[in-house]
């Protein structure tokens, strides 16, 4: 069931966005050579308990930390280690959100270390293309295959590959809500968008092969299969009469 918010739901929703963008934003300047990314989690967790919001991807799932950090080709779902450092020409994902008067916030943003050779800049600024081409078919009328076509047919025009098995989703009480959001698809088909839908558009894009696997002995981390690296970009968003809302607003990362 797809749950639709109130005007005033939807305040809360943009608090709680408000909140999960700042923590993106707050580790920005912490992103460098020699970072742990142990380090860039509790810099997380300080900032979302700073705003009197919870950390809700802590313990959700029995996820061990308030973001997941994944890093070159780890895709999604890193699990923040003292023991991993960044270095110079990295590229780092964060995912994260908080919870706050009982609504969720939920963003991710792929930053560089240092200077990032060219190719790998151009996954990333195709990957954060790809999520606004997807924002722009979220309007009411057009329905969730809309989405994933617009990001699909971006991203793989540019030859990158897109991620099947995980996808973006609706967002509220729960971070985890229908409708799925995924980012491939058929324009024309799956749910209708409606105004008071709030979801999560997150394009996960690998450099080579669209294919994945999964880190043995690691529950989590979810690492590209021919080793090349991926990005990983997402904002909450609302769906209104007049088009999508971000609701996770990042002036400082994404002008
Ligand atoms: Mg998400």
């Amino acid at each position: 069931m797809i749950i639709l918010k109130t005007t005033q739901e939807l305040e809360l929703m943009r608090e709680a966005g408000r909140i999960s963008a700042g923590a993106l934003e707050a580790i920005a300047p912490f992103v460098k050579p020699g970072v742990s990314t142990w380090e860039l989690d509790k810099i997380c967790y300080d900032y979302i308990k700073s705003q009197g919001a919870e950390p809700n991807f802590l313990n959700l799932y029995d996820f061990p930390a308030t973001a997941c950090i994944s890093v070159n080709d780890e895709v999604i779902h890193g699990i923040p280690s003292k023991s991993r450092i960044l270095k110079e020409g990295d590229i780092v994902t964060v995912d994260t959100g908080a919870k706050i008067n009982g609504y969720n916030g939920d963003n991710a943003y792929t930053y560089y270390v240092g200077e990032v050779a060219p190719e790998v800049q151009r996954l990333c600024e195709t990957t954060k293309e790809a999520l606004m081409k997807g924002i722009e078919a979220a309007v009411p009328g057009n329905r969730v295959g809309d989405i994933g076509h617009a990001v699909q047919e971006y991203c793989e025009a540019r030859g990158f590959g897109v991620v099947r098995e995980y996808e973006g989703h609706g967002i509220g009480n729960k971070v985890h809500e229908e409708p799925g959001v995924p980012n491939f698809g058929k324009a024309g088909r799956g749910p209708r968008l409606l105004p008071g839908m709030t979801i999560c558009i997150e394009p996960m894009i690998n450099m080579g092969t669209a294919n994945i696997k999964q880190k043995p002995g690691d529950d989590w981390t979810v690492y590209t299969a021919d080793g090349k690296p991926a990005a990983h970009y997402e904002h909450m968003i609302a769906i209104t009469e007049n088009g999508p809302v971000i609701l996770t607003p990042r002036p400082l990362l994404d002008s």
